[in-house]
């Protein structure tokens, strides 16, 4: 799954091949994958874990308004990791967070539906 989901995205995606299991199976099968390194457990701005398939080094993009995750293709911030490396000698750095967010194709086309033109130029204002 590349859609980064939920664990409750997963149990209903797990539940129709698998019609008994229980989500507190999936969340045990979610944490030991987790633990072994085999998924990515990622946290994004205020909503419900979600897992990813891609454990390589990768940032995310997220909509504010549909709450959709996408990976985000671009470099590593590798001068903020080799700064942290450097400036940061009092924590034991494990990793670090970098989040795009903005409005996914969707809801940029229903959240702007009348871009190009101007504001108030909507309403023909005939007395
Ligand atoms: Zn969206
Ligand atoms: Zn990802």
């Amino acid at each position: 799954m590349r859609t980064h989901p939920t664990a409750d995205h997963l149990y209903e995606a797990v539940r129709r091949r698998l019609p008994r299991i229980s989500l507190g199976t999936v969340y045990r099968n979610l944490d030991l994958l987790s633990r072994d390194g085999l998924i990515n457990r990622i946290e994004v701005g205020g909503m419900q874990k979600r897992f990813d398939g891609d454990t390589a080094l990768h940032y995310h993009k997220r909509c504010v308004s549909c709450g959709r995750v996408d990976d985000a293709h671009v470099p590593a911030a590798q001068a903020a990791i080799d700064a942290a490396a450097k400036e940061v000698t009092d924590y034991h750095i494990l990793g670090h967070r970098l989040e795009f967010i903005g409005l996914c194709p969707q809801c940029a086309v229903r959240e702007k539906p009348s871009e190009g033109r101007p504001e108030g130029d909507q309403k023909g204002e005939t007395a």
